[in-house]
């Protein structure tokens, strides 16, 4: 067979292995195997493209290769669950990086004469290729609490500021694609990343994980226009996958939070409904450990409803010992997960999988929600927005129509927090002053080991 023929057909079955990679990244228990469809993709693609009459210089490429994968397990291997975002963050800021210096290669590749064409996709891998990489390089900073990025800082107009900036970029690359001036490359590299830079400054840390999600889409789209000044058509595929599924999980995470992508990149968090806290906290019950632990033994169902303060605690693995002994006792447990509780899409899989909850037991919002009146006792750990039942009754809140869990309806509701003091949307949340509610006061972690000992002890 004809080697280039060879190649072409090498590069179909990676992309077909990409997609069904992907397609089975949709669920938990499937998506180790998925990650393991799209290695097996990378390393049939780079096989073939090593083998291909296009490289020359192998060992250059080997060692980079080898030299990559060692930085890349290394890191992986080190790094804390949850510093995950963070990692994510990088990682999409190399490939933006390697997407600009590839394009910029190739224009200083002697004899190259790129086409029109060519030139119209350099441009475009400067663009979203450098924003990427610096934005990407401030979301880590945040995330990682470095002082330098700690606060947003917004320049005055910042909008206006970011228009010119975009403005200036569509005329540069004109320029540069009008003269076939590679020179201009490095302007347009430079500008764009100031914009990158601004972009990603002024947003929150709190809403980084959704920055992370598009900024792994704009990674995509620059390592897809990169295919194009190259002409690789496996490039093309997994960059345009890449760039889909990252403005898909976006897309997801705003509907999740009932809030516009425009909101989250532009805007803060309205303030709450001017509901004062007293006056929502007038009749709070409060518990203990050894009361939870009586009202736990009579339970036929319980659910477990994670959130953010699980991770602040770290708390996974004491839950996962609370559900073990409440299944022993012949209770059923479950764990009722919402899409965004925590700080970045997963958080709480992630955690509860290194506890060695069982897939089975992690029961998403939508299929929880209408069983939720024959719940036992609801046990909320360190969330807050997700079961604020105002979504659902305050036409003024910030969250109104965010969906949540709806632990309100369950017969009994125990919440564990350290305080009354609001989640991430800032506001009082009247879950915590219902009738089925009674607050325990403490550390997550603390409060699910106290839980556990009582009812060991009775
Ligand atoms: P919240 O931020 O609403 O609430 C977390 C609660 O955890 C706080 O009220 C805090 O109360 C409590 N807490 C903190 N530390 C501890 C601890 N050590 N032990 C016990 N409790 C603790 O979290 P949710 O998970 O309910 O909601 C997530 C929020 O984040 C949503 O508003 C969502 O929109 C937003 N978000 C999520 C993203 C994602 O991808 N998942 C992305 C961006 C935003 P106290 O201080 O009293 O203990």
């Amino acid at each position: 067979m004809d080697k280039l023929l060879f190649i072409k057909i090498v590069y179909i079955v990676s992309a077909v292995l990409f997609m069904y990679g992907l397609k089975r990244m949709a669920h938990p228990r499937t998506a180790v195997r998925g990650n393991l469809y799209g290695v097996l993709g990378m390393i049939l693609a780079v096989a073939a493209t090593m083998w291909s009459d296009d490289v020359e210089q192998v060992s250059w490429i080997a060692g980079g290769i080898f030299g990559g994968a060692a930085i890349g397990t290394l890191l992986a291997y080190l790094i804390q669950m949850t510093a995950m975002p963070q990692l994510v963050a990088l990682f999409n800021g190399f490939g933006g990086l390697a997407s600009v210096i590839v394009a910029g290669a190739m224009l200083l590749l002697p004899g190259n004469q790129p086409s029109t064409s060519e030139w119209v996709a350099t441009a475009l891998t400067g663009i979203v290729g450098s924003v990427t990489f610096l934005g990407s390089t401030v979301a880590f900073g945040k995330l990682q609490e470095l002082d330098l990025f700690k606060n947003p800082r917004r320049l005055p107009f910042p909008h206006v500021v970011n228009s010119m900036l975009f403005v200036a970029l569509i005329g540069l690359s004109i320029l540069m694609i009008y003269n076939q001036d590679m020179y201009l490359y490095v302007v347009i590299v430079l500008v764009a990343s100031l914009l990158g830079f601004l972009l990603v400054n002024s947003i929150g840390g709190a809403d980084m994980p959704v920055v992370i999600a598009l900024l792994n889409s704009y990674s995509g789209l620059a390592a897809s226009a990169t295919g194009f000044v190259i002409s690789n058509n496996v490039l093309i595929i997994s960059g345009s996958l890449v760039g889909a599924s990252g403005i898909i999980l976006t897309r997801l995470m705003c509907q999740a939070m009932n809030r516009s992508l425009v909101n989250v990149l532009f805007g803060v968090m309205e303030s709450g409904s001017g509901d004062d806290d007293d006056d929502v906290y007038s009749d709070v019950t409060q518990t203990a450990a050894e009361e939870v632990a009586m009202m736990l033994e009579f339970a036929q169902r319980v659910v477990i409803v994670p959130g953010y303060g699980l991770a602040v605690a770290q708390a996974q693995h004491a839950v996962q010992n609370l559900g073990q002994l409440l299944e022993e006792q012949g209770t059923t447990v479950e764990y009722a997960i919402h899409p965004v509780a925590g700080r970045m899409p997963g958080h709480m899989n992630v955690l509860l999988a290194e506890a060695d909850v069982e897939y089975e037991k992690l029961i998403e919002m939508d299929h929880i929600n209408p069983t939720m009146n024959t719940v036992d006792v609801a046990i909320v750990i360190g969330a807050n927005d997700v079961v604020n039942p105002c979504s659902r009754t305050d036409k003024n809140s910030p969250i109104y129509q965010m969906p949540i869990i709806d632990v309100d309806k369950a017969r009994a509701v125990i919440v564990i927090k350290r305080s009354l003091s609001p989640g991430f949307a800032g506001i009082p949340n009247p879950l915590f002053a219902l009738e089925n509610t009674s607050m325990l006061f403490g550390d997550g972690k603390q409060m699910m080991l106290e839980i556990t000992s009582a009812m060991q002890d009775a």
